[in-house]
């Protein structure tokens, strides 16, 4: 048997030297008051399982297993170990293998991702709602199965926006069709800053979902084909940047798209500048566009989105803008930036494990909740949603919030 996918990993696989240093968090940021040396869970799946090879080092030495013929990859029993991930990348930033060792950060994630898509291409079935997103992104250009003709319903009909611009706000499927009141947030904030933008009339899913599953070439859809009709629909609107709301969207366009695990494959290269909705808006409060006109006066802490954070290095705009909002207090999470803890819905884990994905939240609301803080603020709709989850379940009195909804609140 050929695996083509894991094949271009190989050196990445075999690189992982089994030293177990990626179960637990010991690269902490030298921050004062941060606990030195001191080690705590990193690992989602490994804490959930409790068993090797749920740790990255184990799954690497599984995709090594499979490329030497010592486990099937058609083996049932497997599905949980390949799945069962958030892909949080908390593994890479522990990873003892480091980028003056061997060149670049290890590709923990990818190597993740490339077994899933050799599972899915051997026909084996994938866990819960994940086996439907095929389907239905081929259909219906969204994971959820909502009409395509529907995906602009939460745009107020008093909106008007132009054809072309300098600017595309790539709205992302969860905005679109379940947290709509980040999407109008967003269009609300852009409208009271003068923002020259508009949004694509035929956007598709950015193809996060299939990357992260492994469901990269469906008998519905490619993940190729997704990528180079956005980014034909980007040239038609003759923009020059593309903002998202969505941290999946912001790594699909900005790394996906043009980087070296996925680029060549998808056939989708570009040359658009792509920003988090917060990294404009740190640029427009440095360029002195951007006055808050009201008081929020709450206590915060911010949650990293791992795709915003580690999976694309984005930390400080978010709490710029934060800290600029006249009466916000932020206060830090012992786990946070490179070392956050994952609020659990990445990597598919929200569609094949919800029970889980809500638990994996949980242990962040009771980290915020130690601090005696009003809210958990993020910048993502899969937090948003997930954290929120978390809150409900457990009966917790904290707020959830969206930055973009805290920021359109002190524009006024
Ligand atoms: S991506 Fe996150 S959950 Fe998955 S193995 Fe790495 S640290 Fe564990
Ligand atoms: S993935 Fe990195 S930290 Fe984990 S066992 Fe392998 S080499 Fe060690």
């Amino acid at each position: 048997m050929t695996y083509k996918y894991l094949e271009r990993l190989k050196d990445d696989i075999y690189n992982c030297l089994h030293c177990r240093l990626c179960t637990f968090t010991w690269k902490w940021p030298t921050k004062k008051g941060w606990p030195p040396g001191a080690f705590e869970p990193s690992c989602p799946a490994g804490e959930k399982f409790k068993f090797e090879t749920f740790f990255a080092g184990g799954k690497s030495w599984l995709a090594r297993a499979v490329l030497e013929g010592e486990v099937d990859i058609k083996d049932p029993e497997i599905v949980d170990i390949l799945f069962a991930c958030p892909t949080c990348a908390n593994c890479e930033q522990q990873c003892t293998l480091e980028e003056p060792k061997v060149g670049y950060r290890h590709r923990i994630v990818a190597i993740i991702e490339a077994l899933r898509a050799e599972y899915v291409k051997a026909g084996m079935e994938l866990p819960g709602r994940q086996k439907a997103f095929g389907v239905h992104t081929g259909k219906e250009h969204n994971p959820y199965m909502e009409k395509h003709a529907d995906r602009l319903n939460w745009l107020p009909s008093d909106i008007k926006l132009p054809e072309k611009a300098e600017i595309v706000y790539f709205v992302g499927c969860t905005s679109s069709y379940r947290q709509k009141q980040l999407a109008l947030a967003t269009v609300e904030v852009f409208k009271k800053l003068g923002v020259d933008f508009t949004i694509l009339k035929d956007e598709w899913c950015c193809g996060s979902p299939l990357l992260r599953t492994g469901q990269w070439e469906t008998e519905w859809v490619s993940v190729s084909k997704i990528a180079q009709h956005n980014v034909n629909e980007v040239k038609k609107a003759g923009a020059e940047k593309i903002v998202t709301t969505c941290a999946g969207c912001y790594r699909t366009w900005k790394i996906d798209y043009l980087g070296d695990v996925y680029g060549d494959m998808l056939g989708a290269k570009h040359d658009f500048e792509v920003l988090h909705t917060t990294e404009l808006l740190e640029q427009l409060i440095k360029d002195g566009k951007l006055e808050f006109k009201k008081e929020i006066n709450m206590k915060v802490t911010y949650h990293d989105p791992c795709h915003l954070g580690r999976h694309s290095g984005v930390y400080d705009a978010p709490r710029n803008v934060l800290t600029a909002i006249p009466g916000i207090e932020l206060v830090e999470m012992p786990r946070s930036r490179e070392v956050s803890w994952c609020c659990g819905s990445g990597g598919g884990v929200k569609s094949g494990y919800p029970q889980w994905a809500v638990e994996i939240a949980y242990e962040r609301v009771k980290e915020a909740e130690a601090l005696g803080v009003d809210a958990i603020v993020s910048a993502c709709p899969f937090c948003y949603r997930n954290i929120g989850d978390a809150i409900k379940a457990y009966g917790s009195n904290l707020k959830m919030y969206d930055i973009i909804e805290l920021v359109n609140q002190a524009l006024g």
